[in-house]
C-alpha cells in the first residue's frame, strides 16, 4: 500500500485522505469516555483500510498503550515497522507463526487448549516465556473457550505458567449486541464475563488487564470497561450503528475522505443506455460523467443507481451499474471541466456523503465500506505530525 506524508501535487485518479490529526483527536475523544481504562488502537485489516503503520503510530501519539490485530502476521508486520509497545493478536490456527509472534513480545490470545499447547511449544522452543490473554466466549458464539471448557483452559495455562513457559496476561470477552441499547444479551454477557474473571482470579490468576468494550460499548456502556477498552471503528471517526447517534453526538470525526478526479464528461442525447445492462437509461438530453472507481477499488456493486456522489456542489448518484474500474453519474446538464473532483464520502461537513450514507445506499455498515477500499487506491496521509 502506498502511503506518503505530503500530499501529492499531481492529480490522482482516486486517492483516499485519512486524516491523522481527526485520528488523534477521536483517540483522546475516546480516552475520556474510559479514564480508568487503557485504550487499545484495534489496527487489524489494515486499520480498516486507512492503513495499519501510520494509523497505529498516530493512536500510540494520542495514548493508546495497547495495539490489537486479528491476525498474527498484522501484529509482526507492526513490529517489523517498528512499533513498540503492548501488542495483541487474536485470530489464530494451529501451526500459526506462535514463535514469531513471541519472539516479538506480542502478547498472544488463547480460545482453546490446543492453542495453549501451540504457545506453549513455541515458548519452550524460543526459550522465553509467553504473554497470553484466554478469551472466553460468553454469548457472542464466535471465537472463544466455552465457559464449560474455561476451568480446563485455566487449568492448565496455570500448570505452564507455573513452569515459566507463559504468563496469563489478560482475560478476555467480545459483545455480540453492545451496538443495540438494551438488548439483553449484554447484561447476560458481561454477568458471565465477571464470573469467570472471578473463577480465575480465585484459583490464583492475575491478569494485568480484563477487558470486553468494542467501540459500541465504549461510547455506551461505562460499566464495561474493565482495564482496557478496545475500540476500532470509532476511532476511525465512524458510529459503530446509526442507531446509537452520530460521530458528532460522541465527538468524533470521520478519518477517511475518499475522492476520484471525473475522466471524463460528455454530453449524450435522451435515451442514451448508461453502463452495462443499460440499467439506467438518460430521461432527456444530458451531461455524464465518468468516475474513475469501481468494484475493483471497493466500491460496493450493490451502489448501482443509489451511491451518492458530491461533484460541483451537489449529490448525484451512480447511474446504471458500478463497473470493475469505473462508473457514471447523470450530471443533469452540468458542464463541468473534466478532472473534477468527486468526493464519494469524508466528515460530511463540505456537503459530501459520508461512509454511513454508503452503507445505507449498499444496505451495509459503514465498517465495511472503508475496510473493503481497495489497495489500488493510495492513502494519502494529511497531519501526520502534531501542528504547532
Ligand atoms: C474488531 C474487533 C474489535 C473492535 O471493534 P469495533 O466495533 O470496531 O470497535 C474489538 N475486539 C475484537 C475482538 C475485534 O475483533
Amino acid at each position: 500500500m502506498s502511503e506518503t506524508s505530503t500530499v501529492p501535487t499531481a492529480p490522482l485518479r482516486a486517492r483516499a485522505e485519512i486524516d491523522l490529526a481527526a485520528l488523534r483527536a477521536n483517540v483522546h475523544a475516546l480516552r475520556a469516555r474510559a479514564r480508568g481504562a487503557a485504550l487499545m488502537a484495534v489496527v487489524k485489516s489494515d486499520a480498516y483500510g486507512h492503513g495499519a503503520v501510520p494509523c497505529a503510530r498516530a493512536a500510540r501519539a494520542a495514548g493508546a498503550t495497547w495495539l490489537g490485530t486479528a491476525t498474527p502476521e498484522e501484529a509482526l508486520a507492526l513490529r517489523a515497522a517498528g512499533l513498540p509497545g503492548r501488542l495483541l493478536c487474536w485470530l489464530w490456527v494451529p501451526g500459526g507463526p506462535w514463535r514469531q509472534a513471541i519472539e516479538a513480545d506480542i502478547d498472544v490470545s488463547l480460545s482453546g487448549v490446543w492453542a495453549l499447547r501451540e504457545a506453549v511449544g513455541a515458548a519452550r522452543a524460543a526459550g522465553r516465556t509467553a504473554r497470553v490473554h484466554l478469551k472466553a466466549d460468553t454469548g457472542l458464539g464466535r471465537n472463544g473457550c466455552q465457559p464449560a471448557d474455561w476451568p480446563e483452559l485455566v487449568a492448565e495455562s496455570l500448570r505452564a505458567q507455573a513452569e515459566g513457559l507463559v504468563r496469563i496476561t489478560g482475560l478476555w470477552s467480545h459483545f455480540a449486541c453492545a451496538d443495540e441499547p438494551g438488548h439483553p444479551s449484554i447484561a447476560a454477557q458481561l454477568d458471565l464475563f465477571r464470573d469467570l474473571v472471578a473463577y480465575a482470579e480465585e484459583r490464583g490468576v492475575r491478569p494485568e488487564v480484563r477487558h470486553i468494550a468494542n467501540s459500541p460499548a465504549t461510547l455506551t456502556l461505562p460499566e464495561t470497561h474493565f482495564d482496557l477498552v478496545r475500540t476500532g471503528i470509532a476511532m476511525y471517526g465512524i458510529s459503530p450503528s446509526p442507531e446509537l447517534g452520530t460521530p458528532a453526538d460522541f465527538g468524533l470525526r470521520p478519518v477517511m475522505t475518499l475522492s476520484a478526479s471525473l475522466a471524463q464528461v460528455k454530453q449524450v442525447p435522451g435515451g442514451h443506455g448508461v453502463s452495462y445492462g443499460h440499467h439506467y437509461v438518460t430521461p432527456g438530453e444530458t451531461t455524464l460523467g465518468l468516475v474513475p472507481v469501481g468494484y475493483a477499488d471497493g466500491i460496493p456493486r450493490h451502489a448501482s443507481g443509489t451511491g451518492p456522489v458530491l461533484i460541483g456542489g451537489k449529490w448525484r448518484t451512480v447511474a446504471g451499474r458500478v463497473a470493475m474500474d469505473q462508473f457514471v453519474v447523470d450530471l443533469g446538464g452540468d458542464e463541468l471541466p473534466v478532472g473534477t473532483e468527486a468526493v464519494l464520502f469524508g466528515p460530511g461537513d463540505r456537503g459530501e456523503p459520508t461512509a454511513e450514507d454508503w452503507a445505507g445506499a449498499c444496505g451495509t455498515i459503514a465498517y465495511e465500506i472503508v475496510t473493503r477500499i481497495g489497495t489500488r487506491v493510495p492513502r494519502v496521509h494529511v497531519n501526520e505530525e502534531e501542528a504547532g
